[in-house]
């Protein structure tokens, strides 16, 4: 008989540890899970650290590097490890804890539930069938399971407040599927290793995630650098357009000119932003942006934070871009 491959369980919270409470559903520790696990415990040797019990709105970049120390230290013995958590913020976590992670040498698997498991019609079993099987397949990197769907942490985006296909990988295709022939992963997709697993937790909480409407007022950008950002992302429109005609270039160059690193990525959801289509995206590429390209708007915020919490320099940063760290950009 083959052995049972050794889980590890982090759970966090969310809905899928939620029971109606009198103010709507909360999230309780792994006891409401038993059930679940007691079935998961004829295929896999299950193990449990609840690390938090939290609904997902209320985890913090704290919680990304504490979520990535518990990795960090509870790996060894563990063939891979299975991360609960709420599907509100799942996509940033998963994002952060991927760059906090660099050369992670076991599959991580996030997953939760758009319904608690505690309703018999929950899709938290799914969701955690799939996570326990891509934890148990081998392939390290950080991963996000949810509707029979596996993507890499650093594509997921929540693009459902309620269905149950709840996540896409977008601009990147699936790590894995289930289907009749169970669980089958694409190896195309799956991270490149990156040497010696590290923990490299630091992060900087001083970036904005600006989205641009037409005729904002740019002194926001001037309040920003005022109030000591270090980081800007600007979600622009379509290829990565910005209105020119008034004083936004003049703020946006006053923040870059001052050694705040701005990214540039685009509103649309799919494919990527190029600033050299328009003279609106090639006057933002003069005076020193960095093109997003089809990264998600997650991954740019959770990287350019990463980044700046490594103490990374503008023109380190820059560079940084323009690599893929764990398949977070198509160059
Ligand atoms: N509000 C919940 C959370 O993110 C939603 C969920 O888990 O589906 O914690």
């Amino acid at each position: 008989m083959d052995v049972k491959k050794k889980i590890l369980l982090l759970t966090t919270g969310g809905t899928i540890a939620s029971m109606p409470g009198g103010e709507g559903l909360e999230p309780h520790r792994s006891g409401v899970m038993e059930r679940e696990l007691n079935q998961l415990r004829t295929y896999y040797d299950i193990s449990v650290l609840d690390a938090m019990c939290l609904d997902s709105s209320n985890i913090r970049p704290e919680e990304w590097q504490q979520i990535a120390r518990l990795i960090f230290e509870n790996r060894e013995g563990y063939d891979g490890i299975v991360v609960s958590h709420g599907t509100d913020t799942m996509a940033y976590t998963a994002s952060a804890v991927t760059f906090m992670l660099p050369g992670i040498d076991l599959p991580v698997v996030f997953t939760g539930s758009q319904l608690p498991l505690a309703d018999v019609l929950s899709d938290g079993p799914d969701n955690l069938r799939t996570a326990f099987a891509m934890a148990a397949a081998g392939h390290p990197g950080v991963f996000l399971a949810f509707d029979r769907k596996v993507m890499l942490g650093c594509r997921a985006v929540k693009v459902r407040a309620s269905g149950f296909s709840a996540f896409e990988s977008v601009n990147a295709r699936y790590a894995a599927r289930v289907s009749n022939l169970g669980l089958v992963v694409d190896k195309s997709v799956l991270p490149v290793p990156q040497g010696e697993p590290r923990l490299a937790e630091n992060i900087s909480k001083g970036v904005f995630l600006n989205k641009l409407t037409p005729g904002m007022d740019p002194s926001i950008f001037d309040m920003l650098l005022a109030m000591g950002y270090r980081g800007i992302v600007i979600e622009a429109f379509g290829l990565g357009g910005i209105n020119v005609l008034g004083k936004s270039l003049t703020s946006i160059r006053r923040c870059v000119d001052a050694g705040i690193t701005v990214v540039v990525t685009t509103q649309c959801l799919y494919d990527s932003s190029d600033l050299r289509v328009y003279q609106v995206g090639n006057r933002l590429l003069e005076m020193g942006v960095i093109q997003g390209l089809d990264m998600t708007s997650e991954a740019a915020m959770t990287k350019l934070m990463w980044a700046i919490g490594q103490g990374m320099e503008p023109e380190q940063i820059r560079a940084l871009f323009a690599q893929s760290l764990a398949g977070e950009i198509a160059l």
